[in-house]
């Protein structure tokens, strides 16, 4: 049982990622006081934007799909709606290769049967999904299986698997249905199809209070990890690397590595919210077996190679987001986004920009290559799908070691004793992109979700 403390709670937070940097924002709302420590000098962690030679060059996230009210109003305390950009009206749809052409992806129900992306077999096959039973919900299905059984195999291969090595720079095979595409299984669980839960949810959806919109910021999305930054104000303390954690009596000690000797600050609880290797060695003294299972989850690496061409150099017309590559068109790169057709001031005059990913679970040696046979593989392909000539105006290329955590087979297990944590070890909760949800949106989701957890343990809410 917590004991409430007779002061105002103080929260340590220990990363400063957006999922640190919105658990913050929200303990602050929710008039929890915190303090974040990031070891490195900066906020934001993987995101970063810099302006370089007049390309807009975003080094992780380019962009937050929002259909969630939470997201608007952190942008908005922060003050930075005015410095939202939305997305372009040229850009509307995705484009998919098949046989070295971008074929735009269907926006709708018509649009899948109008595609020439699936064979007319591939088309019969989707459209019987209502037909198709339910599985029971405890069976953890992979991406792979649960595609194939409810869309068929050629959703998987033209579609599905292209969709998660762009998104997650993942396998379809090796990643958890439930877990990685929460939103299609409980449409499976609730409705028992997809299509017709698809068909429901959209009637509704145009009564929710939040649109679905894409977006970024004049500067990049690094504006928004700025704007918290600066909202935090003092509270925020880079340069404080944590190498410890212990319980003391009702509170908490957390040890920053200092230059001689290191500190220890007190929290009354602590948050973790770095990437699971770095959370697992935090815990490993206070809950082996939550440590172990951090442990396991793989973050495959990725090159994130930028390129900005004059626009004559590029025969195709970039006209949507970008285009996302199935693995059987043998290609290297796993997708490509057109950030200067998506958004404006993304390149300078008369040039074009875009994001090229290579690696991931496909092809996870690439990354070791020089930046030289990255490059040279890549511009291979644009050559290829797009029509691109000569060399680039500009390139720019950044390396993750471990890029995105994978949602593997057992992640619901994980989840279970992750989000458990708080009731066995009062005062130690854990957050982070490895739990529900990668994108910038979630993380600011689950920030807002966590404090609520928080503020009700301390007894602050009803
Ligand atoms: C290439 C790429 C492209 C992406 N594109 C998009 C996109 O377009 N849209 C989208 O919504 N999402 C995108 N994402 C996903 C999204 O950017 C990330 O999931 C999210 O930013 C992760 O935030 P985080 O705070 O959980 O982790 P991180 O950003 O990794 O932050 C963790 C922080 O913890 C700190 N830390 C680690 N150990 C310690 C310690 N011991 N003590 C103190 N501090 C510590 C680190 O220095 C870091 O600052 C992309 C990700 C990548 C890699």
């Amino acid at each position: 049982m917590k004991q409430v403390p007779a002061h105002k709670p103080i929260v340590a937070v220990i990363g400063g990622g957006i999922s640190g940097l919105s658990a913050a924002f929200w303990l602050l709302q929710n008039n929890i006081d915190i303090f974040v420590l990031e070891q490195t000098e900066r906020p934001g962690g993987v995101i970063r934007s810099e302006n370089i030679d007049g390309y807009l060059v975003d080094r992780a996230a380019n962009c937050l799909l929002n259909y969630l009210p939470e997201v608007n109003t952190l942008c908005d305390a922060v003050g930075i709606r005015d410095e939202q950009i939305y997305r372009s009206p040229v850009a509307k749809s995705r484009y998919l290769l098949k046989n070295d052409q971008p074929v735009p992806m269907p926006q709708d129900s018509f649009g899948f049967i109008t595609t020439n992306l699936l064979s007319l077999r591939g088309k019969a096959r989707l459209l019987s999904e209502p037909l198709i039973p339910r599985v029971n919900a405890g069976k953890e299905e992979t991406v792979s299986e649960f595609v194939a059984r409810r869309l068929g195999r050629e959703v998987l291969e033209q579609v599905m698997e292209p969709f998660i090595g762009g998104t997650y720079a993942g396998d379809p095979g090796s990643l958890c249905a439930r877990s990685t595409l929460p939103m299609l299984y409980s449409l499976e669980q609730r409705y028992g199809s997809l299509i017709i839960g698809a068909l429901i949810k959209r009637l509704k959806g145009s009564r929710t209070s939040c649109p679905m919109h894409l977006f970024s910021f004049h500067r990049g999305m690094e504006t928004i990890t700025k704007a918290i930054f600066q909202y935090l104000g003092g509270r925020f303390m880079p340069r404080s690397r944590v190498t410890g954690i212990e319980p003391k009596g009702n509170s908490w000690q957390v040890i920053v590595e200092g230059d001689n000797p290191s500190f220890t600050y007190q929290a009354d609880a602590v948050v973790i919210t770095t990437p699971s290797v770095e959370a697992a060695k935090l815990i490993s003294p206070i809950d082996l077996e939550g440590a172990e299972l951090l442990k396991g989850i793989e973050y495959p690496p990725l090159a994130v190679v930028y390129t900005g061409f004059k626009r004559d150099a590029v025969k195709h017309p970039l006209d949507g987001i970008g285009c996302m590559v199935p693995s059987r068109e043998g290609y290297t790169i796993l997708g490509t986004l057109w950030n200067s057709t998506l958004f404006d001031g993304r390149a300078p005059e008369g040039r074009v920009a875009m994001t090229n990913y290579v690696g991931g679970r496909r092809h996870p040696g690439i990354v070791e290559e020089s930046d030289e046979r990255i490059l040279d593989l890549t511009l291979t392909d644009l050559q290829h799908m797009l029509g691109v000539k000569g060399t680039p105006d500009f390139v720019s290329i950044t390396r993750y070691k471990k890029a995105l955590p994978q949602y593997g087979i057992g992640h619901q297990d994980i989840l279970r004793r992750i989000e458990d944590t708080p009731d066995r070890i009062p005062g130690l909760y854990i957050a982070g992109n490895y739990l529900r949800g990668i994108s910038v949106r979630d993380c600011i989701s689950n920030g807002a979700k966590l404090a609520t957890k928080i503020t009700r343990d301390y007894g602050l809410l009803a």
